[in-house]
């Protein structure tokens, strides 16, 4: 057989990594350490059973569509749901980067920006962050002045980094666009709901900007994957070209349906999430020869000092006590540095005491 070879812009291409091990406590992907309510599990499980299995879902998830731009106080048409935000991202770039076309993002940040920029053969252009990881909001206008990028990715609270970046850095980024006469400010929100601020009320009709946004962490549906996207009407309908027909299955159309009907419990939980959370930051900054950074989200980025002690190893000594966080200590821009997802009250005490006794 000859085997078939991967596109040539495509061989040295690496898949996505993180590890996924079975210990007792995970705290690597930022999921939610709660189920969703049984009542809403058990209500959803009803209308699977009734569902017509020989007929495909609805194209324009028009339920999905009208509960969600209820709960967010949005018009449907400017809403596109699709398997996790991953795949809002991925048809954005088909849609709007692509061969001849550019995008750029701020490192580091969330890796699959990039990634997908790759696989669907758009170019990068790579803006830096800070040493502390914020965002020079002069540098990053320079940037997309300079350089016209067709796509602009800001993530907010950022990934692995957990700052939260002002209103005033989206307005500029808006600005500067604007000024180019093109481009698309997509700001990845999959945190959003963790921080003291959301992007959301910026997105109108007249505005190139998108909004992406997820229901595997604040509203517990990992498993199910389901994210979305807020921006201008026209930006929906060109997604909506763009992506498979029938892409989203009626159980997840289902589940994001009717799991807006439960968002006091979902306040609940992410209110229990940052109170973790502060609780875990102030434990990590309160610890000898630990440097946390503060975060917006539902993960806290932080990395063994000084610098010679080696994050990775931190990492392999933290499995072995059972304990998985997240390595970023070999990635350039995060020497040192391990995530760790704020989980509930006995697995975060699980990971304060495993590191103590690490870096002891
Ligand atoms: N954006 C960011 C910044 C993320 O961290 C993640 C999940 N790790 C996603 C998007 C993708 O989430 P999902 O596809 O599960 O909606």
């Amino acid at each position: 057989m000859t085997r078939p070879q991967l596109r040539d812009d495509l061989v040295d291409l690496e898949g996505y990594h993180s590890p996924q091990v079975d210990v007792a406590v995970r705290l690597n992907t930022n999921e939610s350490p709660f189920p969703p309510p049984s009542e809403f599990v058990d209500q959803w499980r009803t209308r699977v059973a009734q569902v017509e299995f020989n007929r495909y879902p609805d194209r324009g998830a028009r339920a999905l569509r009208a509960a969600l731009g209820e709960y967010l106080g949005q018009p449907p048409g400017r809403l596109f749901c699709a398997n996790g935000s991953n795949e809002v991202l991925q048809t954005l770039l088909l849609a709007f980067g692509g061969p001849g076309r550019r995008a750029a993002v701020f490192e580091p940040s969330y890796v699959l920006h990039a990634h997908i920029a790759r696989i669907t053969g758009t170019g990068l252009v790579t803006g830096e962050r800070q040493d502390d990881f914020h965002l020079d909001p002069e540098g990053a206008v320079r940037l997309v002045r300079d350089e016209a990028p067709d796509v602009v990715f800001l993530t907010t609270p950022n990934n692995p980094t957990g700052l939260v970046e002002p209103r005033e850095t989206v307005e500029a980024l808006l600005a500067a666009v604007a000024a180019n006469g093109a481009g698309l400010v997509v700001v990845d929100e999959a945190y959003a709901e963790f921080a003291p601020w959301s992007a959301l009320e910026l997105v109108s009709e007249g505005v190139p900007l998108v909004v992406v946004r997820t229901y595997s962490k604040v509203w517990s549906m990992a498993a199910l994957r389901l994210g979305f996207g807020v921006g201008p009407d026209w930006l929906v309908d060109d997604l909506m070209k763009v992506v498979l027909p029938y892409h989203l299955s009626v159980p997840t159309q289902l589940a994001g349906e009717l799991a807006v009907a439960y968002r006091s419990e979902r306040d609940a939980r992410v209110a229990a999430i940052v109170s973790e959370r502060e609780r875990v930051s102030a434990a990590l900054s309160g610890m000898d020869g630990v440097e946390a950074f503060p975060s917006g989200a539902n993960f806290v980025l932080f990395r063994p000092v000084p610098l010679t002690l080696d994050g990775h190893v931190v990492w392999e000594a933290l499995l072995k006590a059972g304990v998985l966080v997240r390595d970023f200590s070999r990635r350039p821009r995060l020497e040192g540095c391990l995530r760790v997802t704020i989980g509930r009250p006995e697995e975060n005490d699980a990971f304060l005491t495993a590191l103590k006794e690490v870096l002891a």
